[in-house]
Parts: C-alpha cells; sequence; structure tokens
C-alpha cells in the first residue's frame, strides 16, 4: 500500500479514514482512476484497533455501530466484518455530584434524582432538533439566537438537579464543555443522528454493536480492496493548481478530495487559496479533547455482581466521564473503558503518569470494588497527542460560527477541490456513519464534475 507515487490521476483523496475510502471506492467502483494519499502509515483515521493477546482487538478510537448507521453497517456486511451486541445487561452506576454512589438498570429509573427535570430539558432540546435544516443550519428558524446561546448559558435555566446529566452529556457525546458548544450545534447535532436518545443509549441506539475484530475491520478492508491505489505514511503539505505536493513526491490531478479533520485540513497549503469562508469556517472548528482508557482484568468480575460495568459520574474531581464493559465477544477476559474528556483530560494531562493511573483506579475501585484496582493491563489512547486527527471526537464549530461562515464554508467544493469527512455530514455527523456519508457525497459531486457516469458497484 506504499509503492511509488503516480505521476498523474484523475482524483486525489487526501486521509484514508472512513470518509477518504469511501470517496475512492465509490470513484473506484465507478471506473474512476483514484489515488489515496494518508499521512499515517495506517488506515482507519480516528478509528483503530489494535490486537491484544487477550482482550481481542483494542478500539482506541470509534467503536460503536447502531441500527440507524445503516451507511457503517451496509459497508460491514459487504465486506463480512462480524459484530456483537454491546455488553448491557445489569444495573449501571451513578456516581452523583455529591459523592452518592446509585444504581438503576438505565439512567431514567437510577436512585439518583433529577429524572424528571432531565426529561423535560431533553424534551426541549428534542424540539429544537425538530425544527434543524439538516442541510443548511444556519436557515433554521431563530438560528442566530440559538448559535449565539452556548449550551453553558442554556442550562443556567434549567432546574439545578437536572444540569448534571445534561453537562455530563454535553461532555461525553462532544468531548468538550458546555461552554463550547452553541445550542444550534446542539440541536443540529441531536437531529443528525435522529434524536437524544439515539446519542446517548446504548441497546438499539448508537452503542448498541461493537466489531468482533474491531471497528477497523471495514476500514482494513477497503483499504485492501483498493490495493496500491492507498499510499501510506505520505502526508499531503500543498494543493497548487491541481498539483498534489507530499514528503514522497508529486501527484496531479483533477479533482483533490480532502477528507480530513478541520485542523488537519487547515495545516495544508492550497492554491489558489481557499475561499475566505471556507478558510474561516476551518479556523472555527475545533476538536474535542478526549483520552480512552482500557483497564484489562482476567474475567469481567463486575457482571457476577449484577453490574452492567456502566457507569457515570458527575463529580468533577474523578477522572473519567463514563466507564463502560468493553470485553471482547468471546469473553477472554474483562475489559472496562473509561472516556476522560474536557476539563478532566485537562486535570489528568497535568499529573504524573503513576498519579494518573493511581486516580483512574482508585475510581474504579470505588464503583467495582477492590478487584478494579488490580488490572492485568492499561492502555492509554490520549486524541489531543494525535498529530494528524488534532482532537476528537470531531470538530465542534464556535458559537457563532454556523451564522458566519456555514452556509457557503462548511462544505461547499472550492474550485477544484471537494470536502468530505464526518464533519460535513447532515446525517451521524461526527460518527463513522456519518463519514461515510460524507465520503459518498463527496464522490458524486467529483463524478459529476467530471461528467462521468455512475458504475454500478463491482465484486472485485
Ligand atoms: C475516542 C473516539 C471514540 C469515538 N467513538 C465513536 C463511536 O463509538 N462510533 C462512531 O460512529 N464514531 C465514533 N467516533 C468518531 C469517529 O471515529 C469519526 O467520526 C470518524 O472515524 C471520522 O472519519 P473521517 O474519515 O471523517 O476522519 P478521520 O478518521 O480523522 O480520517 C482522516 C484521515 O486523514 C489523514 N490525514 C490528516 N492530515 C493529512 C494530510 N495532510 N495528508 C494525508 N492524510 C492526512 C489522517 O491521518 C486520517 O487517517 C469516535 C472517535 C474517537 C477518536
Amino acid at each position: 500500500m506504499s509503492g511509488a507515487l503516480p505521476a498523474r490521476a484523475s482524483v486525489v483523496v487526501v486521509g484514508a479514514g472512513y470518509a477518504g475510502l469511501t470517496a475512492a471506492l465509490a470513484l473506484r467502483d465507478a471506473g474512476v482512476d483514484v489515488v489515496v494519499l494518508e499521512a499515517a502509515d495506517r488506515p482507519g483515521g480516528r478509528v483503530w484497533s489494535v490486537p491484544h493477546p487477550r482482550a481481542h482487538a483494542v478500539d482506541h478510537g470509534g467503536q460503536w455501530v447502531g441500527p440507524t448507521q445503516t451507511r457503517l453497517l451496509a459497508l460491514a456486511d459487504r465486506f463480512g466484518c462480524a459484530r456483537f451486541p454491546t455488553h448491557d445487561e445489569g444495573s449501571h452506576l451513578e456516581l452523583w455530584h455529591d459523592g452518592t454512589l446509585h444504581e438503576g438498570t438505565s439512567e431514567r429509573d437510577s436512585t439518583a434524582p433529577g429524572h424528571a427535570e432531565y426529561a423535560a430539558a431533553v424534551a426541549d432540546i428534542e424540539a429544537l432538533a425538530a425544527r434543524v435544516e439538516l442541510d443548511d443550519p444556519a436557515a433554521t428558524p431563530d438560528a442566530e439566537r440559538l448559535d449565539a446561546t452556548t449550551v453553558a448559558s442554556w442550562l443556567d435555566g434549567v432546574p439545578e438537579v437536572a444540569r448534571p446529566r445534561l453537562a455530563l452529556a454535553v461532555q461525553g457525546v462532544w468531548a468538550v464543555e458546555p461552554r463550547d458548544l452553541s445550542l444550534l450545534h446542539l440541536a443540529f447535532y441531536v437531529a443528525s443522528a435522529g434524536g437524544w436518545d439515539q446519542l446517548m443509549r446504548t441497546r438499539g441506539h448508537a452503542q448498541d454493536q461493537r466489531f468482533v475484530d474491531g471497528a477497523q475491520a471495514p476500514a482494513l478492508a477497503m483499504a485492501a480492496h483498493l490495493g496500491d491505489r492507498v499510499h501510506l505514511s505520505t502526508p499531503v503539505r500543498a494543493v497548487r493548481d491541481g498539483l498534489v505536493e507530499t514528503d514522497r513526491g508529486t501527484v496531479r490531478a483533477e479533482r483533490v478530495v480532502v477528507a480530513t479533520t478541520p485542523p488537519a485540513a487547515r495545516a495544508i497549503v492550497f492554491e489558489p487559496p481557499l475561499p475566505a469562508p471556507r478558510r474561516r469556517w476551518l479556523e472555527r472548528s475545533v476538536m474535542g479533547d478526549v483520552a480512552k482508557i482500557h483497564v484489562v482484568y482476567d474475567r469481567p468480575f463486575w457482571r457476577a455482581d449484577g453490574r452492567s460495568g456502566q457507569a457515570s459520574l458527575y463529580t468533577a474531581h474523578d477522572l473519567p466521564g463514563v466507564v463502560f464493559d468493553n470485553s471482547p465477544a468471546d469473553g477472554a477476559c474483562g475489559v472496562l473503558v473509561a472516556f476522560v474528556y474536557g476539563d478532566r483530560l485537562r486535570t489528568w494531562a497535568a499529573l504524573a503518569p503513576e498519579r494518573q493511573r493511581a486516580a483512574l483506579l482508585d475510581t474504579l475501585g470505588r464503583l467495582f470494588g477492590a478487584a478494579a484496582t488490580r488490572p492485568t493491563d492499561l492502555l492509554v489512547q490520549d486524541w489531543v497527542a494525535d498529530p494528524w486527527a488534532g482532537g476528537a471526537y470531531a470538530a465542534v464549530p464556535a458559537p457563532g460560527a454556523w451564522i458566519e461562515y456555514g452556509e457557503h464554508g462548511w462544505r461547499a467544493p472550492s474550485g477544484t477541490v471537494h470536502w468530505a469527512g464526518s464533519e460535513t455530514s447532515s446525517l451521524w455527523h461526527g460518527y463513522i456513519d456519518g463519514a461515510i456519508r460524507s465520503g459518498e457525497r463527496a464522490a458524486a459531486e467529483v463524478l459529476a464534475a467530471l461528467d462521468h457516469p455512475a458504475r454500478g458497484q463491482e465484486d472485485s
């Protein structure tokens, strides 16, 4: 996958994440001469499954798929990538902000307070989401006020008892703090996923299933299918009048699809320069802060205690925001995955490595008992340190950005440069499924621009 670069190709795709690979596969299936240039030494981007002797495959990035994420499911089926249900049986824990521990079979029936108030606030968000224009959020009724309102200031108006759950939801889904997110982007994202529950819940929703061999499996299969059209360890530095410049040479192309995160796109030099709205949009698109920590045990001991392994922590001083059972499909060992994001990640990053580990295990011990303090392995992936993603899960436009630059800057092609990436999708924006949809859209744009008839998919 990393041979000599061709001197020219009809289309160059920048980035071999799900968006870029999907665009390339659609173009290849249509008979277009396409080349994928990927900076990292692996395909998959923000989805990265690492083999583990006991946990089979550890998903350091995106991992879950839900029933309405139909493009990812179709891709997985095309390449025969097996899935299994996320472990969801048993009681979930809630560590309330006063330090008391609560249990319930869902976040709606735990013994912690505030369920009715939370449900009422969610209903308000759903009402906003129902009005969002998915293909042009800036055209949503009342968009200017919604984009000028941060979720933090909106939270000031909801009953205090509902705020911990809503704040944790924002941190958990966007990996930012409520002060970083506008009400318009929140409503857009909820609409994009098909509702609040789709984002938050497990069975039947976004966290429904996992991939037996890790969520990178379909990306690896796509890259293998594209074969020597994919060039790894080939960072693109500039796109000058159709000449794509990399660390390993240049490729001349009629069209270029840039399928990176917004900060990674910003780091590429474009000549002619990108139109001002696109440049400003990229500058205002800020990646979230998240680390994903896998803690491996001999067995999933919490299941025998009637626990699901899921926990939500509302205490500001505890490092993870949520914990899930991430044990492998074959049950060869037990795995808990802890998500550390936003302010919590900044606190974590300031600690010495041994303090980081001790703080995390102390919290897991309080949740699941002393056995949780004795893992056999602990693996940390801090996405803020990833040179090509620049953060995760996705970019969040700064408050006001949709109104100021969304209409012209979000995803409209810039001359012969087309834009893909999960951040450019109307549906499942920020998710793998959204990345795939964006790749399909960009490929369709390119085919139309090249006046190339779309062909049916080839099987080879
Ligand atoms: C911790 C974490 C948990 C997540 N959980 C889920 C989940 O459970 N379910 C879900 O659906 N989604 C999840 N996501 C989000 C999901 O992973 C992303 O939305 C999706 O993978 C984005 O795909 P993409 O192709 O748009 O971008 P990317 O995957 O970021 O791909 C962009 C590619 O471009 C490359 N690149 C960057 N700059 C250059 C350059 N100059 N030249 C060449 N190549 C370049 C990068 O190396 C990368 O491979 C999660 C993400 C993270 C990090």
